[in-house]
């Protein structure tokens, strides 16, 4: 117990970092247009039903090295040319744009959601193709069977996010990539710190709480209750239960 409560407090280093860039604003940029493309979504729910397609006349405003379309990441050239530079060739890079050479950047290295810890929110499964009109993060972005920060690299998820026709992978870089990617001073790029390690999920599990700050409060609870036994039994209170946040 004790072990758990200091362990609560540590801070864990980020394992990766979701890469993301500005998508417009109030006037957001489009990959496919307003309507399903027939062949390539669902007339229904306008879920991709071929993820390999690639939108041909995306459109951007800025003179940024990326941008987010419908959840897409689209890059400049610079951009692309300094990741396969720098060895990054695991990375797919079609073209989206033939007038302002705009790119699209398609890791093919696969990360497995932790569908258990991140509990993303499905609605409204559509009967036509099989897929969910949304799906939206629920708790966060959990990967599966990974407890250390992502070797030097850029990946995606198995997982699309997204509604309709902006359903999209998650582009995922580990640390030492942030690393290189802001010393470059690449304009655009925004970096979100996936969430650490869960270490009382299996503990909650077990307890039936889903929640972590629910589980956080019945902690809290639970040692204000030992407190005031301690101090009613008369317990010497030389000897409290300061030994519970020892590390
Ligand atoms: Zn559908």
């Amino acid at each position: 117990m004790a072990e758990d409560i200091s362990r609560s407090e540590e801070v864990h280093p980020p394992l990766g970092y979701l890469l993301d860039a500005h998508d417009g604003g109030l006037n957001p940029f489009n990959y496919w247009g307003d309507d399903p493309i027939p062949g390539i979504h669902c007339p229904e729910c306008c879920s991709p039903l071929d993820y390999d397609a690639v939108g041909k006349n995306v459109k951007v405003r800025g003179q940024n090295e990326a941008f987010d379309a419908d959840g897409h990441l689209i890059v400049s050239e610079r951009l692309r040319d300094w990741c396969l530079a720098s060895g990054y060739n695991d990375v797919r890079f079609p073209c989206v744009n033939e007038r302002r050479r705009l790119y699209e950047l398609r890791p093919t290295r696969v990360l497995q959601v932790d569908i258990e810890r991140s509990e993303p929110l499905l609605s409204d499964f559509c009967i036509k193709c099989g897929n969910f009109d949304s799906y939206l993060l629920g708790r966060g972005t959990f990967l599966y069977d990974i407890s250390k920060p992502l070797p030097d690299g850029i990946y995606r998820t198995d997982l699309v996010f997204g509604c309709r026709l902006g359903k999209h992978y998650l582009v995922i870089v580990g640390p030492v990539t942030r690393e290189k990617m802001l010393a470059e001073k690449l304009r655009g790029l925004q970096f979100r710190a996936l969430p650490a390690i869960d270490p009382h999920f299996e503990r909650r599990k077990a307890e039936g709480i889903k929640s972590d700050a629910w589980w956080r409060r019945k902690q809290r609870a639970m040692e204000r209750l030992r407190r005031m036994r301690a101090r009613k039994g008369i317990v010497d209170e030389s000897q409290p239960t300061t030994k519970l946040f020892r590390a």
